[in-house]
């Protein structure tokens, strides 16, 4: 090579900008297109060989494709996809479900589902009914994937013959699974079909869904379809259906879209956050104070009755499923209560707390979505810590909860709640948001503390993805539930002891993150079970 030819070569590989374009190819990280590049330029210098800085961008591009596993996108005519226009319309009792875990999406939401269609069949005409042969239901996307280790087929077959996630008795669906032959009478008018979980189809786990959790619901006459609909589970027990528009609600007292918002009506009336919530609550739903507080009261007592029946199981109880796993939350507790120091008994037992709602969501067992059932154990973890520890007045607990769901109507507004749709930080990393902001508006913290609190729980859940072993929301659910509480406690303890006004990322700033985090993750990390965790851990 002449001096000059080699000169060219030198200037070629000096010169970062003929090889690393301003702009890095969209879907191509940063650091891996640089790593490339750079290995692309090293083996031209070993080899001698002169690569033009043009073919070496196109090689690193090449090279630095990322998996081809795109998230499928969600259909825009749901209206959990219009959300984050006009302000939060939510109310608490839609938010805060009571029903059967494992999972909200796969549980909660498929029963209500299936509940919903059996209403509807029930009032077809007569003569319709008379046809009726048989009631089908059809599991796609992640309903299908992970459906079976959530007990989803349970679930759905519960709705069908006209039970409620708030009122069907756990026992009811441990009968489904240790006698799964089992037939059950639908009375439709003055017809009555027979349904079995050989109802219940799991379908196609990959396909053009609107939402990843789709299922369809059809009464049938023989071949003949009477009666079909097509359903999503969005997330946290929400339901949405082909067709769906959201209720008409009335406007709210203080209107709100964003946390900035929420703050400026706290803070210009000299109310807490809680107090502009229960405005809220009031004037959306028409209900009075007293009405609201009923519901938050029956939300607390079933998150307390969670973790009391959690703490009381046998110490070695095996949890249901192929993981074999053995509760914790009994032995953790006992040994916290024994540690020598004061602060490790406040983590040892806050832990138990989490473990015990969270075991109590292995075994299917009521629990209450705050905001999922994946995430059951963090905010009863804390609520129970308030009540039964700190004894703190009952009313500082239920401004804790309506502050808490300020959080998760926001994260929802924008984000998502659906581990399906956004992975593990969108039940979680939620949940620690929430009870974050519990801990904070239950100690009395002005509004930017509370705020600070729940951005900075949130913030130290982004990017955490959602791979349950086996489907079953066991590992790592249920000592992650144990991480979010004692996260939560640490945010609170960080924005209480800090100078509030020097909190340099806002919560509006983190949800917008989580949003584009949930928006961005491979697909395989969203509750599919084929990747992460459920890949590496190999059960024997
Ligand atoms: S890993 Fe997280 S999001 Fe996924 S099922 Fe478990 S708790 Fe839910």
């Amino acid at each position: 090579m002449s001096d000059k030819e080699n000169e060219k070569f030198d200037d070629e590989l000096l010169d970062t900008s003929g090889v690393i374009p301003n702009k890095i190819p969209s879907g191509v990280d940063r650091r891996s297109f640089l790593m490339r590049s750079a290995v692309v330029g090293a083996a031209a210098v070993m080899t001698g060989q002169v690569v033009s800085a043009r073919s070496r961008t196109l090689k690193a591009f090449a090279e630095s494709l990322p998996e081809q596993n795109p998230a499928p996108p969600l259909s825009s005519d749901l209206a959990v996809v219009k959300k984050g226009k006009g302000p939060v319309l939510t109310t608490i009792d839609e938010f805060y479900k009571v029903g059967p875990g494992p999972s909200s999406s796969h549980t909660i939401g498929p029963m209500r589902i299936t509940y919903d269609f059996y209403q509807r069949a029930t009032k077809l005409p007569a003569d319709q009914l008379a046809k009726a042969t048989a009631l089908k239901v059809h599991l796609f996307g992640s309903l299908s994937a992970t459906g079976k280790g959530h007990g989803t087929e349970r679930a759905s077959l519960a709705g069908l013959v006209g039970k409620e996630p708030a009122t069907v008795d756990p026992l009811f669906l441990d009968s489904l699974r240790d006698k799964p032959d089992q037939t059950f009478p639908v009375k439709l008018g003055d017809k009555t079909v027979t349904v079995s979980l050989k109802d219940i189809i799991y379908d196609a786990t990959k396909g053009d869904f609107k939402h990843p959790n789709t299922m369809t619901a059809k009464l049938m006459a023989g071949d003949q379809v009477l009666l079909e609909q097509e359903y999503y589970s969005v997330g946290g027990g929400f339901i949405e259906w082909k067709g769906y528009t959201p209720p008409k609600k009335n406007p709210p007292k203080y209107p709100f879209a964003t946390m900035k918002e929420l703050r400026a009506h706290a803070d210009s009336n000299k109310i807490s956050i809680a107090k502009v919530m229960l405005a809220n609550e009031m004037s959306i739903a028409g209900r009075t104070e007293e009405e609201v507080f009923a519901f938050v009261d029956k939300i607390i007592n079933a998150m307390v009755a969670t973790v009391k029946s959690g703490l009381k199981m046998p110490e070695d109880d095996v949890l249901p499923g192929p993981i074999k796993l053995h509760s914790k939350a009994a032995t953790v507790y006992k040994r916290a209560m024994d540690d020598t120091y004061q602060s490790d008994r406040g983590i040892g037992a806050l832990s138990a707390y989490a473990l015990a709602a969270s075991e109590e969501n292995g075994r299917g067992h009521l629990v209450i979505t705050a905001p999922t059932g994946g995430s059951a154990g963090v905010m009863p973890a804390l609520v129970f810590g308030l009540i039964e520890n700190r004894k703190l007045p009952l009313q500082k607990v239920r401004e804790g909860m309506l502050a808490a769901a300020a959080i998760g109507y926001l994260c929802k507004h924008h984000a998502t709640l659906s581990a399906a749709e956004g992975g593990c930080q969108a039940e979680i990393g939620v949940a620690s948001s929430m009870a974050a902001a519990l801990v904070a508006t239950a100690n009395d913290a002005e509004s930017r503390v509370v705020e600070n609190a729940a951005e900075s729980a949130l913030e130290h859940h982004l990017g955490m993805t959602c791979d349950p072993v086996a489907g079953y929301v066991q590992v790592p659910c249920i000592e992650r539930c144990a991480f979010g509480a004692v996260k939560a406690w640490t945010a609170y303890a960080i924005a209480s002891n800090e100078i509030a006004s020097r909190h340099r990322v806002d919560f509006d700033a983190t949800v917008q993150a989580l949003a584009q985090t949930a928006k961005e993750m491979n697909s395989k990390y969203k509750e599919t079970s084929e990747a992460g965790l459920a890949l590496s851990v190999v059960l024997c």
